[in-house]
């Protein structure tokens, strides 16, 4: 479905900012025999509203294709760094939001169930919601109650058969959401009048900011920043009263929505937008140049290194890797295959660029270079793999300022 106006504001004044070609879905790693099928893909750029700043995506893919046509292959179990950040997340919330022992908390989007987990142990009631079939399953064997449905009107009176939450949270999944109206409608219908309705998610801010463009892929209805929420959440009688930036997924924003006063932060971040040129067309002029210029940069090094006889290896299947595969066009005439820890990746292929994915022992020493997908963990990544192969050369995506 293309765009013609703005989820928040209704503007039909929308500006394209940042146009990528045609793309499959991100997140749909595929199965060997789907190979020789034909692949789907979608245009995919970005709007910026001119009415209230807003970010989105100039075409939306149905929910149902998104996550429940084929099994959804992100877990948010799948490294000790997301296990550890939500565990942390859940006591913040815990200590701000003065969630007492037995209140419940809802997670939408839960996924296999690792941030109501840490809920859990912390004495709260607890109640997932998540559309994908193979994740809600694996979430109810880890003892997560999930309703296995979108956050809806029928999710929600099954939800209010426990009462009303004291949180409602949101991590990676509130830029997934159209149409927001409705679904905030619903947020509005479970949310205990002291209750906090909290979303956590990659910053939009940090796409100008750090210039990642790979952030940026078809899953994502919105890209979300604090300036044009603020009176959209007004319509609904709820303000921001909390708002910090972390460092997960190398930058994510976390807001604290809800019936209390609008917090003194909230001012500070959009000043913080607007001196950034969030909102600025000449800022993303510039930022659109220097995109092309990185594809350019990165093909150059990746054909280099195979001219000279190197093999070269994508580390980290994530996502937004499959952004940059497909705008820069890599195969496996370059690159021979990825790379990831989660067994719901591995033996599967990369979308679009049909990169087969193996496990991280798949790495031997004919391997010359390293691309790594998932630059949020490549730290880790690099720590995990150079003990072994000390040889071993990495690429990082880089944008030329
Ligand atoms: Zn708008």
């Amino acid at each position: 479905m293309k765009v013609v106006q703005c989820h928040l504001c209704a503007s039909k004044n929308l500006t394209t900012v940042l146009d990528l070609g045609f793309h499959p879905l991100a997140d749909f790693f595929m199965k060997e025999n789907q190979l020789q099928e034909p692949e789907r893909r979608y245009p995919l750029a970005v709007l910026l509203c001119q009415n209230c700043g807003h970010g989105m995506n100039s075409f939306i893919v149905p929910a149902e294709v998104r996550y429940q046509e084929n099994d959804y292959s992100y877990d948010s179990g799948n490294s000790k760094i997301s296990v550890q950040h939500f565990t942390e997340m859940a006591e913040e919330v815990v200590k701000r939001a003065n969630v007492k022992k037995g209140d419940l908390v809802v997670d939408i989007g839960s996924n296999i169930g690792t941030l109501l987990n840490a809920f859990k142990n912390l004495g709260s009631e607890i109640q997932g919601v998540d559309p994908a079939h193979n994740i809600a399953k694996l979430a109810e064997k880890n003892g997560i109650p999930t309703i296995n449905d979108f956050f809806n009107a029928s999710s929600c009176e099954k939800i209010l058969k426990k009462g009303k939450a004291k949180v409602v949270t949101i991590t990676n999944a509130f830029n997934h959401i159209s149409p927001l109206d409705e679904f905030m409608e619903c947020i509005v219908s479970i949310l205990d009048k002291n209750g906090s309705f909290i979303i956590e998610l990659p910053y939009f801010l940090e796409i100008i900011r750090k210039k990642h463009f790979d952030v940026i892929y078809l899953e994502h209805v919105s890209y979300i920043a604090i300036k044009p929420l603020v009176s959209y959440f007004k319509k609904f009688g709820l303000s921001i009263t909390h708002v910090e930036e972390n460092n997960y997924m190398s930058g994510s924003i976390r807001i604290f929505v809800g019936y209390g006063q609008e917090s003194e932060l909230v001012e500070k971040q959009i000043s913080l937008e607007e001196k950034s040129g969030l909102y600025n067309l000449a800022i993303w002029n510039t930022f659109r140049e220097n995109v092309k210029k990185c594809k350019i940069n990165l093909l150059k090094e990746l054909v280099n290194v195979r001219v000279d006889g190197g093999k070269i290896v994508a580390i980290g299947a994530a996502a937004k890797g499959n952004t940059l595969l497909n705008y820069c066009g890599i195969d496996t005439t370059i690159i021979d295959f990825a790379t990831d820890a989660s067994p719901l990746k591995i033996g599967k292929y990369t979308p679009g660029s049909h990169l087969p994915i193996l496990s991280d022992d798949a790495i031997d020493r004919s391997v010359t270079h390293a691309l790594i997908l998932a630059w949020n963990i490549a730290d880790f990544l690099k720590a995990k793999i150079s003990p072994k192969f000390p040889h071993l050369k990495f690429i990082t995506l880089h944008i030329i300022e």
